[in-house]
């Protein structure tokens, strides 16, 4: 097989299982391998390391299959993979009854560029790097054996398939779309929330954020709440269910509000009554808000990725202090803020100074109550850090 070799000393971070080979380590290319080829990965002084999927295109040249140089990349090796990963989910029993669950959550589940998202009977899987594209059929096969789903569709249509010279893609793989009248939903936490995997942002919902949405409906009860980047109004709605005096809810997104009507809709349980939406910029709803002379009891600031990679995380970082210093005014005394980052650029410790300089900005002592991330189906494996995107503390402000 061809063999990929790495120049002296770039072994390093393979013997520490981390699955990324950049474009810097790599010596030379041993034979012919087409993009998406599975090749031996071989230290300076031909040391067998791993086996890995060839990117020529990108940055990230290789992402390691498996770290047993023997091991053979086939049918096969998916299945044992794919069954794993779900498998591994299987051991929290919070994650056994979700019919909203995240099955394979890539590189931590040994699976670099695959995600794998199941709604129900339907599953939504995303390729974004060259292996994981030249091994679909095996991937959604392996896929299809251990869920029984028989639905099953890509949302690959993201960008970052560029860097890998591979175009954006979508599409039925497996079983075809349902009727209109049966439009997907899931149950999450006794909410009901409709999923659009079609035309919703990643494959059709924030999964990652289930327990923080949890977690607002237990700290909802007699609040005034306001949930800033609300999407289809996950948030929202849990604090609906967890009694909050009124929720406020803001998104940019017509569709995601029109959505989050429906999910309302879907629920009589709650009370509509206490909800109010609007369709503007978080950025100058804010200091509308703040002219209004509104305040309130307990507000999630969950915006979108502002910094997709390190390189965007200065200007990103001004972008997390205006929504937090913005938003610490609204508060009242004692007030609770839930804000997070899902941006792979800002690290844990990043955020914090962000929100502790905002404190200062907005005026306010404030603590950490506790420090939030992403629910146990999308794991971070130790050895590779970039897992850990979403963070998110819980601030109580005086
Ligand atoms: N909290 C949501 C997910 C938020 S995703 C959940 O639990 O499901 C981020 C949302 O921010 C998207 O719905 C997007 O439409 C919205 N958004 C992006 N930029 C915005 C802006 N400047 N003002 C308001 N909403 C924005």
């Amino acid at each position: 097989m061809t063999q990929l070799k790495l120049l002296p000393g770039k072994d390093r971070s393979l013997q520490n299982r981390h699955p990324w080979i950049f474009a810097g380590s790599v010596d030379r290319l041993d034979g012919r391998a087409r993009i998406g080829d599975t090749v031996d990965v071989v230290a300076a002084n031909g040391r067998p390391l791993a086996r890995a999927a060839w990117s020529p295109h990108s940055k990230i040249r290789a992402r390691v299959w498996s770290f047993d140089p023997d091991e053979v990349i086939d049918d096969a090796f998916f299945k044992r993979r794919v069954a794993a990963a779900i498998e591994r989910r299987a051991a929290l029993p919070e994650l056994r009854g979700q019919d909203g669950l995240r099955l394979i959550h890539g590189e931590s589940d040994g699976l670099p560029g695959v995600v794998a998202d199941r709604y129900g009977d339907t599953v939504v899987v995303q390729l974004t790097a060259a292996g994981p594209d030249k091994w679909r059929r095996a991937i959604v096969g392996a896929l299809h054996k251990a869920t029984g789903c028989a639905r099953i569709y890509e949302r690959s249509d993201v960008d970052v398939r560029r860097l890998e010279g591979l175009e954006p893609t979508a599409g039925w793989l497996l079983g075809e779309a349902p009727p209109e009248a049966e439009a997907l939903s899931i149950v999450e936490n006794g909410v009901r929330m409709k999923v659009d995997v079609v035309g919703g942002h990643k494959t059709g919902f924030y999964l990652d954020q289930r327990d923080n949405r949890l977690l607002t409906r237990e700290l909802a009860a007699g609040r005034a709440v306001l949930n800033c980047f609300c999407y289809t109004g996950g948030f929202s709605l849990q604090a609906l269910a967890g009694g909050a005096a009124s929720v406020l809810s803001i998104d940019s997104s017509g569709p995601a509000l029109r959505t989050a009507a429906e999910n309302l809709a879907l629920n009589p349980q709650l009370d509509a009554s206490r909800a109010e939406w609007r369709e503007a910029d978080v950025f100058n709803e804010l200091r509308k808000l703040r002219a209004e002379e509104r305040r309130f009891d307990l507000i999630v600031l969950d915006p979108p990725k502002f910094a997709p990679s390190a390189a965007h995380a200065e200007r990103a970082a001004r972008a997390y202090k205006d929504i937090n210093v913005l938003g610490m005014r609204l508060l009242n005394p004692g007030g609770l803020l839930m804000t997070y980052s899902c941006s792979g650029g800002i690290g844990p410790e990043m955020f914090q100074g962000i929100v502790a300089a905002a404190a200062v900005d907005a005026g306010r002592d404030a603590r950490i109550l506790r420090r939030l991330a992403a629910a146990p189906d999308h794991p971070v494996a130790l050895h590779f850090s970039e897992g850990e995107y979403l963070k998110g503390l819980l601030v109580q402000a005086d």
